[in-house]
This record gives structure tokens, C-alpha cells and sequence, in this order.
């Protein structure tokens, strides 16, 4: 039996289009900064890439910065927007904007169903001076989906200025992100290759770069681009279609209906909140994440645990916590289904968790 992974929020499955551009841009020697004629090919590709990644999500493409990845783009905006500011951080939001952050940074609580408090948000910014705030655009373990164009108008009031981690969203919902400064994007979570990434900033937004180096990226970012890692993000952005999200919604509702029917016990956080199409967080109760990982990496089912998970070590889920979970949050594993899930993913997934859950909670009992 081929193996099931359903893991695409770790990574997306290459798509071929993007493996197309990468190959072509390989096959490109020069440094798109050198003034002769290879560098010239080299920098007519990266500003082709530079357009698509433009068309894809509405932006201007002399406002686009390319990373290395997302980790990157984030820490560039929080990083470079946060001097002078308060720092305000959603609860939920990933390592990449938590660790970029002051100390002093301040935490936007989110509601049980996961998204984001609107009103403790306002309730913040009217409390001191001008601020940063950083709310991501979907939650990369529930898949829970923020309100940020509320946030923006927030922002907009109190004269804050908004970074959106839209990471985990981009080509899976459609952005409405209008109202954002900044807005971090990886390749590998769009089916590009791993090693590209970008910020997109609001016309007339300037950042001092994280790293200097020859002024690359119109002084925003130092360091010869990665053309091939980029080439095939920009591909994979215009590949992404918005529109496959309901087929993987019914997968991903197909999913949750054959765990309830099998196992009553089961939970799904974030389900009542809106969701990416593609993302399910299952919470089996009594049976370690990590277990449940493995038992079902056993049987060909990729998973991961619901839990931030880094060099194989599982830590405890902030983002449950912040949802009002206790101990049993580490019980949940997340599901995410690739663009490319096959049409049985849902029976043959449903028929290994049944199994591991069988087995594990008459261990647990
Ligand atoms: N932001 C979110 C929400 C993510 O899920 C991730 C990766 O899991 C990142 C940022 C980091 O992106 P990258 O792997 O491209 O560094």
C-alpha cells in the first residue's frame, strides 16, 4: 500500500509546475546582479518570478523582498517594523514571529474557538502608544482562520501597523489582506521547493534588513538570490488554485465524519471556528500525540503531532493552550491534507485511526 501523507503543513508535495521552473532556472549561470549578459538573464527570471509572486497576491512587485523562507520573511518584518513600536502577538502565532519578538512584547488572547479576540485587541491598542501587531492569517496546527481584515481596520484606527504570517493560507484561501503592511510567505507551503521565501509590504512601508550584506533586494535583504528556490515558489503561487480548497474541504470533512461515527470520543479543535479546507486537529483523549505519530507511521499515515514539533521533539502545544486545553492537548495529532490528496484519503485514513485508537486506548484504560 502506497504511504498516505497527510502531513502538507509541514511541506507541501512539489508541484510540477514549480519543479518545471526550477529546473529551467537551474540551467540559468549568472547572478542576477551581474551586469553582463548571463547576469542580465539571470535578473530577467528573478523579475519574471518577482511579477508572478506580484499577480498572485495582488501586490506591486517593487514591494516584494524574497527569503530564504518564511521563518525569514517573518523575523525581516517583525524585526525590521518593530523599532520604536509596542509589540503586540497573537496568541496562536508561530515560533517564527514569537521568537523575532521583544520580551516585552504583549499577548492578543484568542477566543476558545481559537481566532483571535478583537476585542482584547482594541482594548490593547487603545492602552498605550503605537504598535506593531502581528496576527497570522491561519493557524498552521488547528487551521483555524484569524479575522484580519477586522484587525487591519483595528490597526487602521489606533495608527498600528499589522504583519499577517499568511505562511499556512497563501494558495489554499484567498488573501483579503488589503489592509496588512506586511505579509510573510513560504515556497515549501505553496508545493515550491524548499529555500525561498517573501515579504510583501504595503506601498511606501521601509525596513531596515536583517542582513546587509551587497543590497540585494533594493537594500532590504543582502545576499545573492536564490533563483531556482524562488523560480519555483513564483510558479507554484500562480499553480495554487484557491478554487481545489472545496474539494479538500470535503475530504477534510469526510475525515471528521468517519473519526466521530468511529470513535465519540473524539474531538476536533478549532472546528467551530472558520477553517483552511485542508487542516483537521484530532484529539484522542488518554493517548499521547506522539504515540498516536507513531503508531500511525507504522501503518504508511503521515501525520503530526498537534504540538510544535522540532528536530523530533514534541513540546507542548501552545496553541491548544491558548484554546483553553490542558493536559489533553497533548492528545491531538493534525491532519492536512496535500493539494494533491487522493479521493480514498479520507477511508483509508479513517480505517488506520480507527485501528491505532483501537489498540491504544484499550492500552490506555
Ligand atoms: N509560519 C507558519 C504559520 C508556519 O507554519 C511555518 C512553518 O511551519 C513558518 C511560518 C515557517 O516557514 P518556513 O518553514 O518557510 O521557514
Amino acid at each position: 500500500m502506497p504511504v498516505l501523507g497527510l502531513d502538507a503543513n509541514a511541506t507541501e508535495p512539489l508541484r510540477p509546475e514549480a519543479r518545471d521552473a526550477v529546473l529551467r532556472a537551474l540551467d540559468q549561470p549568472g547572478n542576477p546582479s551581474s551586469v553582463h549578459a548571463e547576469g542580465r538573464a539571470a535578473r530577467r527570471l528573478l523579475e519574471e518570478a518577482r511579477a508572478a509572486v506580484a499577480t498572485a497576491f495582488g501586490a506591486k512587485p517593487q514591494d516584494i523582498v524574497f527569503t530564504a523562507g518564511g521563518t525569514e520573511a517573518n523575523a525581516l518584518a517583525v524585526r525590521g517594523l518593530a523599532p520604536g513600536r509596542r509589540v503586540l502577538l497573537g496568541a496562536t502565532e508561530h515560533p517564527a514571529v514569537l521568537r523575532a519578538a521583544p520580551a516585552t512584547a504583549e499577548t492578543i488572547p484568542v477566543l476558545p474557538d481559537g481566532t483571535a479576540d478583537l476585542a482584547a485587541l482594541e482594548a490593547l491598542l487603545g492602552a498605550g502608544g503605537p504598535a506593531l501587531v502581528c496576527l497570522m492569517a491561519a493557524n498552521n496546527e488547528t487551521g483555524v482562520l484569524h479575522p484580519v481584515a477586522e484587525a487591519a481596520a483595528l490597526c487602521r484606527r489606533h495608527g498600528a501597523l499589522l504583519h499577517v504570517d499568511a505562511v499556512q493560507a497563501a494558495g489554499r484561501v484567498p488573501l483579503a489582506l488589503a489592509g496588512a503592511d506586511s505579509i510573510a510567505l513560504s515556497g515549501h507551503k505553496m508545493g515550491g521547493p524548499k529555500g525561498a521565501g517573501a515579504l510583501l509590504l504595503r506601498p511606501g512601508i521601509d525596513l531596515a534588513p536583517l542582513i546587509a550584506g551587497g543590497g540585494q533586494e533594493r537594500g532590504r535583504r543582502g545576499g545573492t538570490e536564490p533563483l531556482p528556490a524562488i523560480a519555483g515558489m513564483a510558479a507554484a503561487a500562480l499553480a495554487a488554485r484557491p478554487e481545489a480548497a472545496i474539494r479538500l474541504a470535503a475530504l477534510r470533512d469526510a475525515i471528521e465524519v468517519g473519526v466521530a461515527a468511529a470513535a465519540p470520543e473524539a474531538r476536533f479543535p478549532g472546528r467551530a471556528a472558520p477553517r483552511l479546507p485542508n487542516t483537521t486537529s484530532i484529539l484522542l483523549p488518554g493517548v499521547a500525540a506522539e504515540t498516536q505519530v507513531i503508531a500511525l507511521d507504522l501503518a504508511g499515515v503521515r501525520v503530526s503531532a498537534g504540538a510544535a514539533c522540532s528536530s523530533g521533539k514534541v513540546a507542548a502545544s501552545h496553541v491548544l493552550a491558548a484554546m483553553g486545553l490542558g493536559a489533553e492537548a497533548g492528545a491531538a495529532i493534525r491532519v492536512s491534507l496535500p493539494w494533491n490528496a487522493a479521493e480514498d484519503a479520507p477511508e483509508r485514513f479513517v480505517a488506520a485511526w480507527s485501528a491505532m485508537r483501537d489498540r491504544l486506548s484499550r492500552r490506555a484504560a
